[in-house]
């Protein structure tokens, strides 16, 4: 069977490669070659013995993920569709700001935990992405966008886990693909600019703290039991006070001094003074000093949920709440809009799978010059 390079950390690269004769300095050219440069070809890897590259080969290939749509918004914000298989699509979304370019993609096709505002959770779970597939995102967008912005430099700064899924849900290939992102024979990227986003699941944040600590937002959106019970179902399982010392017990292996708390806005649900104010209760029993940041997200809606999007004045008399009290907030700036890019919209056309394909022809369709 061909090997897919892609699914290897340098670890499982090195034993593959040693599999083959060949010794690990081998296998660490090889990993550049592929992550740093993003060569397909082995005959492109010149440095590589001749002999080698026949046993390449012979036996395995880069295969990344199949591009189905891409999409360009007037802000600069490109999307991507993914097909991973039986159905299934997956997406990334690439955000240029000033100084910095932010990847954000996704760990598990649909998702189980089923919030009532994120689209992702509507459409249910279909299944865990392999480590290979996650990584696949960023190796192909970086490769992408160096073409198509003409650069050699590197492109993507900041990746996080914000696209479909939860991913602490998908552990072991979670933390095998954060390994890459963070290698520097990859992608070199700061723990500080990799952030996992979590709705919670409290066992598996302590062991992403011992495993691979990278940066942290947690999925809070309502100050109490009995509305997150609602709104993230996962709160049944690990309430409002086992998050809290979940995230303190994070705050000892963090490469930052906080944790970001992100809190969708949905129009009288969770966005009084009084629920900013239980939010301000709730941060500062917890721990005297200032350990967190609050990212007011504006809810992106779709029709399924039933739910609307907080007026702009609601969101910005939430905010002051939390600033008075002394909480770094921001409100979150809402990209790519026009291509559906935005939160928790991320698959919102593959809610019925059997139906990608037609609706992907019916939509604009970049074909790309794309690097798989
Ligand atoms: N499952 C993880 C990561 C993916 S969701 C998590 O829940 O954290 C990424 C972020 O998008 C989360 O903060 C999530 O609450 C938010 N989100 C989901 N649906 C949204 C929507 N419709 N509008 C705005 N934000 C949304
Ligand atoms: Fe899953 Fe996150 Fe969406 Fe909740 S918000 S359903 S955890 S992807």
């Amino acid at each position: 069977m061909t090997t897919n390079l892609l699914d290897y950390d340098l670890e499982g690269l090195v034993a593959w490669c040693e599999r083959l004769g060949e010794k690990r300095f081998r296998a660490t050219q090889l990993f550049r070659w592929i992550h740093q440069k993003g060569a397909i070809q082995f005959d492109d890897m010149t440095d590589l013995a001749k002999s080698l590259r026949e046993k390449l080969k012979g036996s395995a290939h880069v295969l990344g993920l199949k591009v189905i749509q891409q999409h360009t918004s007037s802000d600069g914000t490109i999307k991507w569709l993914f097909g991973v298989g039986e159905g299934d699509a997956v997406e990334a979304v690439f955000i240029p700001e000033d100084g910095r370019g932010t990847l954000c993609i996704s760990s598990q096709a649909g998702c189980a935990v089923g919030c009532r505002f994120c689209a992702t959770g509507h459409q249910g779970f279909s299944r865990n992405l392999s480590a290979g597939e996650i990584v696949s995102q960023l190796w192909f967008a970086e490769h992408f966008l160096r073409q198509y912005l003409a650069t050699d430099d590197r492109v993507i700064s900041n990746v996080v886990m914000m696209g479909m899924g939860e991913p602490l849900q998908n552990y072991a290939a979670l933390v095998q693909a954060l390994k890459v992102m963070l290698d520097d024979h990859a992608y070199g990227l700061s723990r500080r600019r990799v952030t996992v986003s979590t709705s919670g699941v409290v066992p598996m944040m302590d062991r992403l703290g011992l495993d691979c600590p990278v940066a942290l937002a947690v999925s809070l959106h309502a100050p109490t039991d009995s509305l997150r019970d609602d709104l993230v179902p996962l709160n049944r399982k690990y309430p409002i006070a086992e998050l809290m010392d979940a995230c303190q017990r994070y705050l000892a292996f963090a490469p930052r001094d906080f944790i970001t708390f992100e809190y969708c806005m949905l129009d009288g649900v969770n966005d009084t003074p009084a629920h900013a104010a239980q939010l301000v209760s709730l941060v500062n029993g917890t721990s005297g000093r200032a350990w967190c940041k609050f990212n007011l997200i504006p809810f992106n809606p779709f029709p399924a949920s039933g739910l609307f999007r907080s007026p702009n004045e609601k969101v910005v008399a939430f905010a002051k709440v939390l600033s008075d009290a002394g909480i770094v907030t921001t409100v979150r700036k809402t990209r790519g809009d026009d291509i559906d890019a935005a939160c928790g919209q991320l698959a919102g056309d593959v809610n019925d799978r059997t139906d990608v394909v037609r609706r992907i022809s019916k939509q604009r369709t970049i074909v790309l010059k794309s690097v798989n």
